[in-house]
């Protein structure tokens, strides 16, 4: 972002507009109200896609022991992730897809609660884990998802996002002291 005479300009990168150029947006899906951000165009462009990976990888190179993929569209470039970085990748899912021994953290939605789960010991103490998903909303999925890594006795260093949707603040709901990436941001 540039300041010019007190005015405001946002300047995007490079990156940032090809991938933005990638997404479509589709008002009121899956439900009223909702500006889905559909990602699923950059997949038609293996150069871009390579691109993505990369620069998440840049931003987390010798910073991290394992990435860890919340489902399910954070497996996408959760996992070309890990690859990039040579460290191992482990699947975050929602209640009663994996099988036990798990271990698992509920959280609260706007109605109802979630459990997202891993498979015990898939993750080692001490590690330092990259949570990645493809967009940061509220931040409720994110946070639980850095709770549960702390149940197991490792340390969220990095949330990983593709999308930040700044209008729903979910920044607010992160853990203040874990580094948040995130390749293009929406306001609105
Ligand atoms: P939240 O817990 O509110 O941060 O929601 C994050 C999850 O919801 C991510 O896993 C996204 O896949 C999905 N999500 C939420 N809002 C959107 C949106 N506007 N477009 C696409 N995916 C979304």
């Amino acid at each position: 972002m540039f300041i010019i005479f007190g005015k405001v300009t946002f300047y995007m990168g490079v990156l940032e507009e090809k991938i933005k150029n990638h997404i479509r947006v589709i008002e009121d899906f899956p439900q009223p109200g909702i500006s889905f951000k559909d990602f699923s165009g950059i997949f038609q462009n293996s150069e871009l896609s390579n691109e993505v990976i990369q620069s998440l990888a840049s931003h987390a190179r010798g910073k991290v022991d394992l990435v860890c993929g919340i489902e399910s569209r954070g497996f996408l470039f959760g996992f070309p992730l890990a690859l990039a970085l040579d460290v191992p990748f482990v699947m975050m899912r929602k209640k009663g897809k994996l099988p036990p021994p798990t271990v698992s953290e509920t959280y609260q939605l706007e109605y109802g609660e979630a459990t997202l789960e891993i498979i015990e010991n898939q993750i080692q103490l001490g590690q330092r884990v990259l949570i990645h998903d493809d967009v940061l909303a509220t931040g409720g999925t994110a946070r639980a998802a850095s709770n549960l890594i702390e149940k197991v006795g490792a340390k969220p260093v990095q949330y990983s996002f593709l999308i930040q949707l700044n209008f729903l603040q979910g920044l607010k709901n992160l853990k203040s002291d874990v580094e948040v990436i995130s390749l293009l941001e929406f306001q609105s």
